[in-house]
């Protein structure tokens, strides 16, 4: 596997080095690296809440039932 999310490929292809607000948690400065697209909507989300909406636990808050 890549290092995607890491290092020199990350600060490649993200200018801030994917840092910003994740709109899950809320949280500012972590690093957005999951891309979700839901209703033409794109969301970008943190790790944490990435492996969350894996698990199943944010799937209500980004897909609209
Ligand atoms: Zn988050």
């Amino acid at each position: 596997m890549s290092k995607a999310h890491r290092g020199k490929t990350l600060k490649a292809e993200t200018p801030q080095s994917g840092r910003g607000k994740c709109p899950l948690c809320r949280r500012t400065g972590v690093k957005l690296l999951y891309e979700y697209e839901i209703d033409e909507k794109k969301l970008v989300l943190c790790k944490q809440c990435n492996s969350a909406v894996k698990s199943g636990k944010f799937k209500e808050a980004i897909v609209p039932t």
